[in-house]
């Protein structure tokens, strides 16, 4: 009988899709999927160490793991993957006692999951098994992913980071920054269409810093041009920009390429610029904001999403004011908000005392929320009435008529329909309006075509 694997995946979309990665790799060596822990051969977590609260659910689910083993006398292989294992790398081993985890696989080494997993399997060694070396090749063809999503595939055109942004322990988990080859990047763009997807989602730590490294002539823009030309293909996303490196083509690219979704992820982190520079993020309140003004010139309909830190070291109750006046003026339809916590070598941790009290911190968060809330309430309202084209992507799990899908800003809709739907863009009418959704009816006569609105 087939061994069985189960991936539990924590953080971002790089994440996710490492897991889709880890999942084909597994199924190529025989391994099938399964979704009941009880049933699982192997375990893996894929980690994520950007917050200390993701970092301290590893342990909590090792501890999980490791007393199941004591009660019942057996349990799975359990290996750890993602940016915990390559930060830690051996010394997870120690905080566990050896007690729990029998294989530790770095980012960059996601290759060899199979070969130790299959050895942890087999206990043809007693002791853990473990590679966290830190380079390892990009060019990662994406029929190796099994795809979590039919619709839509993640397809990575960066790894790594060269930023080192103070708070950030990116550019150490994941190594300097590669790019992908442009032909490389099309061909999996190519496959994940014939294979059934509608939309792509382009990753990489800065995305729009992409420049082709067999291609002179491709930088980001002209990539999401040649993307767009791709015949099948109904949207392109990508995650996550730098405000530095939007240009002006890049703009031009969001307002004239039809499949371009008009919604930009484009993190801030504070509203203020002198806590901007101690974050070494490299631009300021105003030149963030001239920004905005001017996609929004380009593409009036763009929904912006962002992520924010309070309680940075060294932020002052005004900088944190600044940080809520700015979120008022941008008025974003979505916001990812965190307590500044330290992380693991970077320039933060070694050179800036974590000086907000824990107190501030959670009355800045609430506050910070709460308008966040209020802006995203009065967004959604005046959305209702206007008519969306909307990817269907799923069916309510609980009733068999209901369906959901995304707008190009990718606010999510929820509608009366038929399941064979799925899988399709049509136009909905806007009519009601959740905290974190919308509702909506099918306008089957009109033309999904129409203007992004
Ligand atoms: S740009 Fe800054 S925040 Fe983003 S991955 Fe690089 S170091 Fe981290």
């Amino acid at each position: 009988m087939a061994r069985r694997y189960l991936i539990e995946t924590h953080g971002c979309q790089m994440n996710f899709h490492d897991s889709e990665r880890m999942a084909g790799l597994l199924e190529q060596a025989g391994y099938e999927r399964t979704a009941d822990e009880d049933d699982a051969d192997v375990v893996v977590i894929n980690t994520c160490s950007v917050r200390e609260k993701a970092e301290e659910k590893l342990y909590t689910r090792l501890g999980e793991l490791r007393l199941r083993g004591e009660e019942t006398g057996s349990r799975p292989v359990v290996a750890v993957a993602g940016c915990v294992a390559q930060q830690e790398g051996a010394k997870l081993f120690k905080a566990t006692n050896g007690r729990t985890i029998d294989v530790l696989v770095g980012t960059q080494a996601l290759k060899r999951l199979p070969l130790l997993v299959d050895e942890a399997v087999a206990r043809t060694r007693s002791e853990p098994l473990l590679d966290v070396s830190p380079h390892d090749d990009v060019s990662f063809p994406l029929g190796i992913a099994r795809r979590g999503d039919p619709l839509k595939a993640y397809i990575t055109i960066i790894e790594g980071c060269n930023d080192f942004c103070a708070f950030c322990v990116v550019p150490y988990t994941r190594g300097h920054e590669r790019m992908r080859p442009v032909d490389d990047v099309l061909a999996d763009v190519r496959q994940a269409v014939a294979t059934g997807a509608r939309e792509v989602q382009l990753l990489g730590q800065i995305v729009n810093h992409y420049q082709a490294p067999d291609d002179p002539s491709c930088d980001f823009a002209e990539l999401l041009a040649r993307v767009d030309e791709v015949e099948g293909l109904e949207r392109i996303r990508f995650a996550s920009p730098h405000p530095r490196h939007v240009t002006p083509r890049m703009i031009e690219a969001m307002r004239s390429l039809p499949k371009v979704c008009r919604h930009l992820h484009l993190p801030v982190q504070s509203g203020s610029t002198r806590v901007l520079e101690a974050m070494r993020r490299r631009h300021t309140r105003e030149e963030y904001l001239d920004l905005v003004d001017r996609l929004r010139d380009a593409v009036p309909e763009i929904a912006l999403s962002t992520d924010m830190i309070v309680g940075f070291p060294g932020e002052t109750g005004e900088d944190f004011e600044q940080t809520l006046s700015l979120t008022a003026r941008v008025r974003y339809h979505s916001m990812f908000s965190f307590k500044y916590s330290p992380r693991p070598n970077t320039l933060a941790i070694r050179r800036m005392p974590d000086d907000v009290s824990e107190e501030d911190k959670t009355a800045r968060i609430v506050a910070l929320q709460e308008l966040q809330k209020r802006v995203q309430g009065e967004l959604h309202a005046a959305a209702v009435g206007r008519l969306e084209p909307v990817l269907v992507d799923s069916r309510s799990r609980r009733r068999d008529w209901e369906l959901s899908g995304r707008t190009s800003g990718n606010t999510v809709v929820n509608l009366p329909g038929s399941a064979d739907w799925v899988g399709r863009t049509i136009p909905v009418r806007i009519t009601g309006a959740n905290p974190n959704s919308l509702r909506g009816e099918a306008v089957l006569d009109a033309v999904a075509s129409g203007p992004y609105v």
